[in-house]
């Protein structure tokens, strides 16, 4: 198992296969997305190279990986890819976080390659606030796509949330009721500095513990977590059929439960979400025999894994907005 110093293990693997996007979040990339399509770095990861990371996490332990980007799906081969991560031994699970674009008509092709779980953003439940944040009118579309999802009886469905203060900071209540008869994880998550971002963060952060506090105010209540669970604090209520989670990142000992390690669109192995640089491993991805060296040159990197971010004192690293590593 990939382990740090610390005695953290990392069994989940998040893995950008491209930084492009097609939405511009105020918080993310408010001027859409501007970058090279990766060509100064050799191109985002092919087909085989996604296979032999598979392969060598799969041998080292891991057992879930997660699709991301920018945003996974303006890859044509997305569902090509899903079906490689999942075929290959020891993984278990297949899961994508994405923006939802086109998914009503998208998600049957990714639950028949093998998906396991899909993560969607909706930060608003208000059509023209969501258009706000986003830059499309899609609202209704994504939720289409989450009823799609749950006909198709995907295992895991979450909707992720990152609150603003000046865009959906009133709106906890709505997202409260509408998770009363939905069989789904709302997660809550603290919108986080990044280097591109500090004004708007200062503006908008909002600390998630006065929304924990109201949960447990109101008869919700925090679920035990399992030894090797990661950061995101769950909530249940007898009378919800969904269920809350909260990410906060500000909060203290939040790194302790590391268990993720991060591989960008080129090929970089990022050892923190906020570290200074990635670790290039593009020369040990080109052929399935190097598994082993890949895996042994990724454990000694390990050694120099931090305790924690920094991002309490505004030390972003060299992360400059998350759609380049995939959140
Ligand atoms: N494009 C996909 C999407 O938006 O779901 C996947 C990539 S996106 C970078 C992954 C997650 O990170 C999304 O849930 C997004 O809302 C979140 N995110 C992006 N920037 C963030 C920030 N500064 N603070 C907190 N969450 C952020
Ligand atoms: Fe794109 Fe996701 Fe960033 Fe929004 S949060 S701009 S959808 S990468």
């Amino acid at each position: 198992m990939l382990h740090d110093y610390f005695g953290r293990e990392f069994r989940y693997l998040r893995l950008s296969v491209t930084d492009v996007c097609n939405f511009s979040c105020d918080y993310c990339l408010p001027d859409g997305y501007q970058g090279d399509s990766g060509r100064k770095s050799g191109g985002f990861l092919r087909l085989d190279e996604i296979r032999n990371i598979a392969a060598a996490f799969a041998e080292a332990g891991t057992r879930k990986i997660r699709i991301t980007g920018g945003e996974p799906s303006v890859r044509s081969d997305l569902p090509e890819i899903i079906a490689a991560v999942k075929q290959t031994p020891g993984i278990e699970k297949v899961v994508i976080t994405t923006n939802g674009y086109k998914l009503p008509e998208r998600i049957e092709s990714w639950v028949e390659a093998g998906l396991d779980g899909l993560n969607l953003s909706i930060d608003s439940l208000d059509p023209s606030i969501f258009q706000a944040i986003t830059g499309h009118h899609r609202l209704q579309e994504l939720l289409d796509g989450l009823d799609r999802a749950s006909a198709l009886g995907l295992d895991s469905i979450k909707v992720n949330v990152v609150m603003m203060r000046t865009y959906n900071g009133n709106q906890i209540d709505q997202f409260l009721a509408w998770v009363k008869h939905k069989p789904l994880t709302l997660r809550f998550i603290e919108l986080m500095q990044t280097g591109d971002n500090e004004e708007f963060y200062q503006r908008n952060h909002v600390s998630g513990e006065s929304i924990k506090q109201r949960l447990l105010g109101e008869g919700w209540k925090q679920a035990l977590r399992s030894k090797d669970a990661g950061p995101a604090q769950e909530f249940d209520h007898p009378d919800y059929q969904g269920r809350i989670g909260l990410i906060m990142p500000y909060s203290k000992d939040f790194c302790a439960s590391c268990n993720r390690l991060r591989i960008s669109a080129t090929g970089k192995l990022h050892l923190c979400l906020f570290s200074e640089k990635g670790i290039d491993l593009r020369q040990l991805l080109q052929r399935e025999d190097q598994k082993d060296e890949l895996i042994t040159y990724m454990q000694t990197q390990l050694n120099d894994k931090e305790v924690s971010h920094y991002l309490q004192d505004g030390n972003t690293g060299g992360t400059s907005h998350l759609a380049m590593l995939g959140g």
